[in-house]
């Protein structure tokens, strides 16, 4: 693991129905590789074979730290039409510490640019909603000057998310879309925050995908936040 990134909020457990290690087995690795911060964020109910909001109003039994690593508990919402609805109510992820909101082609057909984009802005302003996920596949064109100034607007994360660049991905011209988004990112100031996107315990916080698109933009240190936990406490929602 690369010791500049010291958080991974974007890993699965089995309730997600499409991963595969348990919450303690991904904890326990987090702690092997010495990665301070972890962030489980399952899928929400509307993703088939995922979990039932239950399963999120009663994350507040947790502890925030296990195995010398401090825990923050939320979700991946869906985002499950063009007007930005997201597939857990207010009281679901009330406790919750965060959530990333994403698009999901088996939870919404993709739109036109406009409606995904007003589908997008609209989830973004949402309580709790601290990180836009993985905003760059291609199968879901989004207006990405739009989406940028509206992230530093409404103060949440663009994701960029080394899933993604997965050869065997499904995701589409994700390359050439993040490319742009981290231009737009630079542009106008908003930071980044690296996910790995996680559903099997190796996978955590493995960034070198995305690090290598980085290393290609000289993208600065400064706006990506998984390099202090300082730059990730004021987007904690409250
Ligand atoms: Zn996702
Ligand atoms: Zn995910």
């Amino acid at each position: 693991m690369n010791k500049r990134f010291l958080m991974d909020l974007h890993t699965h457990t089995l309730a997600s129905g499409h991963a595969y290690n348990s919450m303690n087995e991904m904890i326990q690795q987090a702690s092997k590789i010495g990665l301070p911060l972890l962030g489980i964020s399952d899928h929400g109910p509307a993703m088939p074979g995922s979990t039932n909001r239950y399963y999120f109003q009663n994350m507040n039994i947790l502890n925030h730290e296990k195995f010398g690593v401090r825990l923050l508990f939320g979700a991946e919402l869906n985002i499950v039409d063009y007007q930005g609805t997201i597939d857990l109510e207010d009281r679901d992820i009330r406790d919750l510490d965060y959530c990333i909101a994403s698009l999901h082609h088996v939870c919404l057909t993709p739109g036109s640019k406009k409606e995904n984009t007003y589908a997008c802005l609209k989830a973004m302003d949402r309580p709790k909603v601290m990180v836009l996920g993985h905003p760059d596949d291609g199968h879901f064109p989004l207006d990405y000057p739009e989406l940028v100034r509206h992230a530093k607007e409404a103060h949440v994360l663009i994701e960029l998310n080394n899933t993604s660049f997965n050869p065997r991905g499904f995701r589409l011209n994700a390359r050439e879309n993040d490319r742009e988004i981290l231009q737009l990112c630079m542009q106008f100031q908003v930071p980044i925050l690296l996910g790995s996107d996680a559903h099997r315990e190796e996978d955590i916080a493995c960034f070198a995908r995305a690090e290598k698109l980085l290393d290609e933009l000289d993208f600065p240190k400064e706006l990506i936040v998984n390099t202090s936990l300082d730059k990730l406490e004021p987007y904690l929602p409250r």
